[in-house]
Order: structure tokens, then sequence, then C-alpha cells
């Protein structure tokens, strides 16, 4: 059985029409690292904050551990659900150091336990020599792994991390995502992060929540996310994608696009001539001197280990010819204007709608 059990949660802000957050419903396993992802305003921090406690639902129930600490009836408050907050400014008591930042959430504990338990999550974020120091003589990822150390020290059931990587430089971003994933997997830690970044996500998160419009529009593993979208919405925002239009063929075996036919299609569940959405990623698409579909060179990206073309593909004559994109290999020699032939397998085209 599931570890947290979120259902049908749902917030709406007085004078705002639509609701923040609209009847979400998901799960999570205990030890399981959980991202939503969505653009701004999706309602991911709203959901968050419910979790949480800050916010009150309109609606919905959450169970943690068989446990509801939102009912139909009933709300337990922030300081009694046993979850950790990791907050974007980390929030961390200036004037106080690193190991009684950490031991500030430690309640109804013998000193020397204390002290022990401060001590195992000083070497769990490797920053035992740290222990002394106030917080603003640390980086901001040092920093935030206090933070992270100060919100798992009183052993959470889940902990809660708001966009972790948003006061990150990009050059230590990559670092950060390591050292989150690593060090919550180390303690065996539940945790829901919200963030905007789809490679955040992608880095972290063993499950992606994809939220829009305060709606959840899919729920799945990273990998899953982006080989197998569940609508455009998604498609688009987990990387790039190029969106074909098609028409299901006569006989249901087939899609006609504006770049040509695509048979042995995973998928064709609609009726024949019903219109579909196909989403191919760019790097699916494979150029070659006897591809089979073919287009004029718009545009050429150059990627520094890779080159993105863009380009019209020429097809089907009764649909207008599309745009593509092809992340090509950069040793592959193109200019803008010519011809590029390029090949599509069917196992790499999904049908989304
Ligand atoms: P961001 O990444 O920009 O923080 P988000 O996905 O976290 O966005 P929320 O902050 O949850 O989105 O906001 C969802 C919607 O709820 C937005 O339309 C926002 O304006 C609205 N909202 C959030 N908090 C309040 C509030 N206290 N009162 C009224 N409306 C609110």
């Amino acid at each position: 059985m599931s570890f947290i059990h979120i259902n049908n949660l749902t917030k709406r802000f007085e004078g705002n029409l639509a609701p923040a957050v609209d009847q979400i419903s998901f799960s999570i396993n205990k030890g399981e690292i959980v991202s939503l992802l969505g653009p701004s305003g999706c309602g991911k921090t709203t959901a968050l904050r419910m979790i949480a406690g800050f916010e009150n639902p309109s609606g919905g129930t959450i169970q943690v551990d068989q446990r509801y600490i939102v009912s139909e009836s009933d709300v337990t408050p922030a300081e009694k659900r046993g979850i950790g907050m990791v907050f974007q400014e980390h929030a961390l008591f200036p004037h106080m150091t690193v190991a009684k930042n950490i031991m500030f959430g430690l309640k109804n504990m013998r000193r020397s336990q204390k002290i022990k338990r401060v001590n195992e999550m000083l070497e769990l974020v490797e920053l035992e020599d740290y222990a002394d120091m106030i917080p603003s003589r640390l980086s901001g990822g040092q920093q935030q792994r206090v933070a992270i150390a100060r919100a798992l020290a009183p052993k959470p059931h889940v902990i809660l991390l708001d966009e972790p990587f948003s006061n990150i430089d990009a050059s230590l971003r990559e670092k950060m995502r390591f050292d989150i994933s690593s060090i919550l997997k180390k303690a065996n830690a539940t945790a829901i992060i919200v963030t905007h970044d789809q490679k955040d996500a992608f880095a972290v998160a063993d499950k992606i929540v994809v939220m829009k419009d305060g709606t959840i529009q899919q729920v799945s593993t990273p990998k899953e996310l982006y080989r197998c979208p569940s609508n455009c919405f998604v498609a688009q925002f987990v990387g790039k994608t190029n969106l074909l239009q098609g028409v299901v063929s006569k006989d249901g075996q087939s899609i006609n696009t504006s770049v040509g036919t695509f048979d042995q299609l995973e998928g064709i569940l609609q009726p024949a001539l019903s219109k579909v959405m196909l989403s191919i990623r760019p790097e699916n698409i494979a150029v070659s001197e006897t591809g089979r579909y073919s287009g004029c060179v718009d545009r050429i990206v150059y990627g520094g280990d890779s080159q993105e073309i863009h380009l019209t593909a020429e097809g089907h004559s009764s649909l207008a010819p599309t745009p593509l994109l092809i992340n090509a290999p950069i040793s592959f020699d193109i200019e803008v204007n010519e011809q590029v032939r390029f090949d599509i397998s069917s196992k790499d085209i999904t049908v989304i709608e």
C-alpha cells in the first residue's frame, strides 16, 4: 500500500474564478522522491503548502502512513503532521551555528541524543567541519544542505522541498541535483520536490507529477514521461518535440501526416479517418542519404556536441508543409537551403490524441 495518498485535493482562493488546485490525486511510496513539475501558476506550491499544513484545502483528503492529516471533517495542524520543510530561501536562523540550526527541530530528546542526531545529520550532508559556523559563512549550496539536515533531523514521515534549485548558480545546479538526490536516498527519505524545471525533476525524481492549470496532466517515471507523453502539453513541456497532425487511414493501419505515412504504429486506437496528434523527439529522427522522408533546411543551431536542424518537411500534398526539428550529430555536413533526407522509425512515434 502507498505511504502517502492525496485524493481530490482542491484549493479555491477567494476572488479567483478557477481553483488554484483542482481535485488532484496521486500516491507516493515510502522512500520515493516525487517531483511536482509544471509552469509558473500551475498550483504546485499551493499543493505543497496544503500538504505541509500552511494552507487549508477547500476539499479532498491527505493520508500519511495510514493516518488522515486532512480528512473531510478534520485538519491536523502543521506542527503535528511529522512533515519536514525546506524553503526556497533556506530560512536558516542567521545567529545560530550550523549545529544549532540542525538541533532546532529536535524535541523530547535527551541532550546527548540530540547531539548524536546532529552529528549523524552533519555526516549525512558532509558538513562535519562546519558545525560551529554561522550560515552566512557558508555557500548557497552548503546552506541548502544545512536546511535539508534540519528538516530531516526529527525523522519526518515526508520532507517537502520548494524549488530547491532556484537560487543556485547554473554551474552548481548539476552538482546540487546530485547532492540532494543522494542525501535523500541515503536517508531513505520520502520526499516531494516542487520545480518548474524539467531537468531538475528528471535528475532527482523517481516519479513526476506534471501539473497545468491546477490539474494533473500525467504521473509517470521520468523515462515514461519522456517516451510516452499523454498529451501535447506534456510532450512539449518535457523536452523538445515535433508535434504532427495526422489522419488515421481508411484501413486503420497507418497514419498520414504532412511528412509522410507512418505504419506499424503502436496504440492506434482511434477509428479510421479520425484526426490524431503524433509526437516525435528530435533525436529520434535520423538523417540519412537514403532516408524515406525529405525537407529543406531553414536554420541550423550549433550545439557543440550536436546540431539542431530546423527544416520544412515535404510530404503529403493535401496537408500544409510542416516545420520539423532534428537533432543530428555534429559530423553531419549540411547547409541552410539544402535538401535533407531522414528516417523515422515507427517505434519512436507516440500517438498522443
Ligand atoms: P510558481 O512556480 O510561480 O510559484 P505555482 O505553480 O507554484 O507557481 P501557485 O503559487 O500554487 O503556482 O499558484 C497557483 C494559482 O493560485 C495562481 O494563479 C496564483 O495566482 C494563485 N494563488 C496562489 N496563492 C494565492 C493566494 N494566497 N491568494 C489568491 N490566489 C493565490
